[in-house]
């Protein structure tokens, strides 16, 4: 009790706009409790009694510190986790978010000098890690695998930062790579981090158009690929596609004088590859005469460190841009925190080293707690649909598909509605695994709202509480601040040390985009809700927010009562416009293997939605969508999905992140079935 009267008291000082804190603290003292329709899933005690934070106690200290005095809170993570080659100034961040008040600007650690390669490699095998497996490759091809430990992986680094820097690529300097999942892709982030060069890494799934517009943007003196990949079944010649590229980008007058290609054999012999002498060098030919030791070169804090394109979900890809110390502290502690990291995890993430998370959660925020990661080459259903289970249990060494090693699960990039939630928790974790849903953005750099597995129970769908640092705030139309229960625009309060700087070369798209809807916050563009114990709920992007008869909808909560109908497998909601509504709700669904659409069924869905949410949610149309159109990172694209709803199939708009583009023209196809 006495804890509990310390923790009431100290709310008494708590600064206002972190609303969820007192729920949280309701929670704890047991006062909001419980209740089967709350709906709380708890994690073991023996869970939270080895957990780093084992209970909302830890967390409140944490938290409190971290928004009260972000500067100690940081520097102190910063000073005794990471290394310094010189200290930074005075101050440990400055910032001005408000576009009224000058230009938008966010520095942590300014005048600090260090290196992410080093505090990745270096520093881990200083410490004794050398010996540790860094990276555990598993190929496309189920049997074929390798792996690298720490001074392996730094030896692969060091040789290619040497080459890189003989063919004059320098700090500063932008490189472009285009590989899939092999170790080189890892090695080269490294290596360029290791020379002060800025990586942009390419989704290997991208077309010759995307690629070229990205070597466009950033003018690199090297692109750096392979000659072709197996994926499930198929080869894709990656050459190929960065040939055309780079015929496109020197029509915009981007040359490029060397072309780096890694020869995977697996998939195309040399002899077989096109090749264009002097631009273009096998890796294989030049990167291992170059020594395995290599020097770093210290750059500051806010040098940047990468360059990387959101998805696309919602219009033209945007190129967010990341510097060095604050990105480098904020992705090792939210990883060590949110995956409740133990060293002798063995973490898989299965995101793509072309996206956010396969920067910060399989590159440099694993890397950086010395962690030992998993690199999947493959497909999740080749050769069938049982490889996730197998790649599992094959790094534990237990029986097929136990998955009994299985700690924490994660799910991040789009709302996940509590029925998948509860099928990843009961049969994927055995009911025994916490699942940290990790809400974030490509531009928040890392974790901006997740659960801490076994801090506190978790709600099927809710992301739960921010991260250490982070202050979420819903504001209303205007901009005002709401507390309590609500639901609205899901707004960023001060800065945190992953916050991306700028979008590359357009810093006013950046201010316009993220600093000017709601002046003082940094715009997510997220909608979001809060319930009565704090927690936080995604409800979807605010462009795609429905309003029926002045209902405000979010496609999330419309979404998660389809998908629970038993035979509803997927489900994207959009809205149109409606004479007497104002807009009416447009759903599109994907039905369950061996079902077929009916009219029975149709009535059915609307049922669901009616009985869980009300009336005036129910879907005015059912779109059967055997698939949906995804970004190449997998995410729903509504805002195609609304054109084709409107019926105004001439103005799809930029669909080049879309995976399959032959699913829009099936669901016109669909549209009156
Ligand atoms: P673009 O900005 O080009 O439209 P994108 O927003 O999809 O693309 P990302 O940065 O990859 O690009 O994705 C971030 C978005 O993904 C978030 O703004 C949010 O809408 C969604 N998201 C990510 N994680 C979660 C989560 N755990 N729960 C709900 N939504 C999530
Ligand atoms: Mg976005």
């Amino acid at each position: 009790t006495t804890n509990h009267l310390r923790h009431v008291e100290s709310m008494a000082s708590f600064p206002s706009g972190a609303g969820h804190i007192s729920h949280l603290n309701a929670i704890i003292l047991g006062e909001s409790l419980a209740s089967e329709e709350d709906d709380l899933v708890y994690p073991s005690h023996d869970f939270s009694r080895h957990a780093l934070i084992p209970s909302p106690h830890e967390y409140l200290e944490m938290y409190k510190r971290s928004i009260e005095d972000p500067a100690g809170f940081w520097s102190d993570i910063a000073l005794s986790e990471f290394y310094w080659k010189q200290r930074w100034g005075d101050q440990v961040y400055s910032e001005n978010l408000d576009v009224n008040k000058g230009n938008i600007k966010i520095e942590w650690f300014k005048g600090g000098i260090t290196n992410i390669c080093y505090n990745c490699l270096d520093r881990n095998i200083d410490a004794g890690l050398g010996g540790k497996i860094a990276l555990y490759w598993e190929s496309n091809e189920p049997g074929f695998d390798a792996n690298l430990t720490y001074s392996q992986l730094l030896h692969h680094v060091c040789q290619l930062a040497n080459y890189l820097k003989s063919i004059g690529v320098r700090k500063g300097d932008a490189v472009v790579v285009y590989l899939p999942m092999l170790l080189e892709l890892p090695i080269t982030m490294l290596a360029c981090a290791r020379i002060g060069a800025v990586h942009s890494v390419v989704f290997a799934g991208f077309s010759s158009d995307s690629l070229a517009q990205r070597i466009v943007d950033c003018k690199p003196k090297v692109v750096i690929t392979c000659n072709a990949v197996k994926r499930g079944p198929k080869t894709i010649h990656l050459k190929d596609i960065v040939d055309a590229a780079l015929v496109e980008s020197a029509k915009d007058g981007v040359s490029i004088d060397v072309c780096l290609t890694y020869e995977n054999q697996s998939a195309l012999k040399r002899e077989s590859t096109k090749w264009q002498e002097g631009r273009d060098k096998w890796w294989q030919d030049v990167v291992p005469k170059y020594p395995t030791t290599c020097e770093v070169e210290w750059v500051d804090a806010e040098d940047p460190l990468f360059l990387l394109y959101t998805s696309g979900s919602t219009g033209k890809p945007k190129g967010v841009l990341h510097t060095t110390g604050g990105y480098m502290v904020y992705t090792a502690t939210t990883f060590k925190y949110a995956f409740d990291y133990k060293e002798s995890d063995i973490y898989w993430c299965t995101a793509d080293c072309g996206w956010i998370t396969g920067h910060s959660y399989v590159t440099y925020g694993p890397m950086l707690n010395g962690a030992t990661v998993v690199l999947f080459e493959g497909a999740p259903n080749y050769p069938d649909s049982g490889r996730c289970w197998d790649i599992v249990d094959k790094y534990k060494y237990v029986t097929r598909y136990s998955r009994k090693s299985l700690r924490v699960l994660g799910s991040v990039g789009e709302p996940i509605n509590p029925s998948a939630w509860r099928w990843f928790f009961n049969l994927v974790g055995g009911s025994s695994c916490p699942i940290s849903d990790t809400w974030w953005q490509t531009e928040t750099g890392g974790f901006m709202i997740t659960p801490l597995p076994g801090a506190w129970p978790q709600k099927p769908g809710s992301a739960t509480f921010p991260f250490f640092g982070v202050q979420p705030v819903i504001v209303d139309e205007k901009g005002n601040e709401i507390d309590g229960e609500c639901s609205g625009y899901l707004c960023v309060k001060g800065s945190w040390p992953g916050a991306f700087r700028t979008l590359y070369g357009d810093h006013e798209r950046y201010e316009t985009t993220y600093f000017r809807p709601f002046p003082g916050y940094y715009f997510t563009g997220d909608g979001c809700s809060r319930d009565k114990d704090g927690y936080h709920w995604l409800t979807g992007r605010v462009d795609d927010v429905i309003n029926v008869s002045g209902h405000r909808i979010g496609t999330a909560e419309v979404e998660s009562a389809l998908v629970s109908h038993p035979q509803c497998a997927e489900a994207a909601v959009v809205g149109v416009e409606h004479e007497v509504k104002g807009q009416g709700i447009y759903a599109f669904v994907t039905i369950v293997e061996g079902i077929s659409y009916s009219e029975e069924l149709r009535k059915s869905l609307i049922l669901a939605v009616r009985n869980q949410i009300g009336a005036f949610a129910a879907p005015d149309k059912i779109h059967w969508a055997p698939s949906l159109p995804k970004t190449r990172s997998g995410k729903i694209m509504r805002r195609i999905l609304r054109k084709i709803a409107s019926r105004q199939l001439d103005e799809l708009g930029d669909t080049s992140t879309l995976a399959e583009p032959g699913v829009v023209d099936q669901l016109i196809a669909l549209a009156d079935h």
